[in-house]
């Protein structure tokens, strides 16, 4: 896929968002599974452009796994890599680190992971955080374990091996309700693939038919890929188990919830060619775009995204506002990995590597810049400096999220709360820093509406998981407040 958002490679690499997380995927009864795992993470690799691996089995050959640094192009298309990985089933991973080591990640920490048990081999991958993993690692360094990775990942193999079940599948539901957190999960066996969502289905995963066999992915965008056709969602707190002798068997492994699934991934951190919750991720986008237009109207001339992310919203805004919609800034699709060691010179020329501005059309205009949310601010500043230098006559921030003011611990990597510009300012104060003419947030009731929810979010009992705008947070992040988090007090 392009580029459409900052890469881990990117010397500029833009602070003003958040980084999600990981993109997992999964096939079983299929000729090569290793060539369709590695097309649906290339359409993944949105999701985590750190590292990526596959993990197969073959009847002949056993478990292989390649794990590797950079893209899925550049590791998972040479013929000499793919002919290490035959079999009919695999899994496949693509991550941005959001737990263990950040930064110079080490090979050891590149998902999936495998553990060899009594009753054969098992592969995980995992997206999402578990919250309560010091005290899990802790627990089990203490009894025994010898951990390989820094990952809080590599506890639910640790878990599986201490349970006393005679099958995978009932050791991963031993292990997996000992997790808190966020986990969408995709595990392998000899002849068994298996997703298991966590009980509020905080992230994506989808279930899809390619021919005779079977494929979970994080999302539908991947599946399309492979021209896997879309069946479901796992459900929250599902766990299915697919084979070719069996077909699809469901599990109901935990105690049933009401489920929270993160409203961010409609705002940003999905393809917005997927499908989520039975929607399209651009149409949902493009509702944002209109509430915004409803509840933060503004006289100007132009309508502008921040490209890419903030495109649908643009359209939506200009769409129901009736004001032009324009391409007032130009991205630069090959930044990539182009400047990988960039010297001081080229760093500081900072976002203007990546993004232009389209100077004959803003020259005099005042100009409506759409973008999907504000995290430090930084990049919204030097942006607002390019249009103004371009000779914009007035600039109006309009965010497609409401101000982000909360850490999140569920597979997302943010700054810490005093680094988010919400967490420490007022809209009025952000406007005045930003130095723009007006800035307003969508409100959390209109992204509500805009998901589909009428009513908007339900105070008594929220739809979705919205913590990093609310402070509500679904799961208790327990290994947090032992470093010394400070929840929200009660209002
Ligand atoms: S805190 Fe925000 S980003 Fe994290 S899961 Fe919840 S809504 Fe999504």
């Amino acid at each position: 896929m392009t580029d459409w958002r900052s890469s881990p490679f990117d010397p500029v690499e833009d602070d003003d968002k958040l980084k999600e997380e990981c993109g997992v995927f999964g096939v079983v009864g299929v000729s090569s599974a290793a060539n369709f795992t590695a097309l649906g993470l290339h359409a993944l690799q949105h999701r985590g452009q750190e590292a990526g691996g596959i993990v197969v089995h073959d009847p002949e050959q056993g478990f292989n796994t390649v794990r590797r640094f950079g893209y899925v192009r550049d590791n998972f298309t040479q013929q000499d890599v793919m002919d290490m990985l035959p079999g009919p089933i695999g899994i496949g991973h693509v991550r941005y680190s959001t737990s263990g080591s950040k930064g110079a990640t080490a090979i050891r920490d590149v998902q999936p992971f495998f553990g060899e048990f009594a009753m054969g081999g098992a592969a995980i991958a995992h997206n999402g955080n578990i919250t309560n993993a010091d005290s899990l690692r802790r627990e089990l360094i203490e009894r025994g374990s010898i951990f390989q990775s820094s990952s809080d990942s590599e506890c639910i193999i640790h878990l599986m091996a201490r349970s006393l079940q005679r099958n995978i599948p009932e050791r991963m539901k031993d292990a997996l309700r000992r997790v808190e957190g966020a986990f969408s999960v995709v595990a392998m066996t000899r002849t068994k693939l298996i997703g298991v969502r966590d009980p509020l289905g905080v992230r994506p995963l989808v279930l899809g038919k390619v021919g005779d066999g079977w494929v979970l992915s994080s999302e539908t965008c991947a599946l399309d890929i492979i021209g896997a056709e879309f069946i479901r969602e796992v459900e929250p707190g599902e766990m299915v188990v697919i084979s070719e002798k069996d077909g699809i068997v469901s599990h109901r492994p935990f105690e049933a919830k009401k489920p929270r699934f993160c409203i961010f991934e409609h705002v940003y951190f999905s393809r917005p060619d997927s499908i989520l919750g039975g929607q399209s991720v651009y149409s949902t986008r493009e509702n944002i775009g209109r509430e915004l237009a409803k509840e933060a109207p503004v006289d100007a001339d132009l309508v502008c995204p921040v490209p890419d992310s903030g495109t649908p919203a643009a359209i939506g805004y200009s769409l129901e506002s009736g004001i032009p919609y324009a391409m007032g800034i130009i991205r630069n699709q090959y930044m990539g990995r182009t400047f990988i060691e960039p010297s001081e010179s080229i760093r500081n020329m900072g976002v203007r590597l990546k993004l232009n501005v389209n100077r004959a059309l803003v020259r005099g205009k005042r100009i409506i810049l759409v973008d999907d949310s504000v995290v430090r601010g930084t990049t919204s500043h030097k942006i607002k400096e390019m249009i103004l230098e371009a000779g914009a006559a007035e600039v109006h921030f309009r965010i497609a999220s409401p101000p982000t003011a909360w850490p999140c611990f569920y597979g997302v990597d943010t700054p810490q709360r005093e680094k988010l510009l919400a967490a420490t300012m007022s809209t009025e104060e952000m406007r005045e820093h930003l130095g723009v003419d007006s800035l307003k947030f969508i409100s959390l009731d209109g992204l509500y509406r805009a998901v589909g929810e009428a009513k908007g979010r339900d105070p008594a009992s929220p739809q979705y998981c919205d913590a990093c705008f609310s402070g509500d947070y679904p799961v208790e992040p327990s290994d947090q407040i032992h470093k010394g988090f400070q929840l929200k007090a009660a209002e």
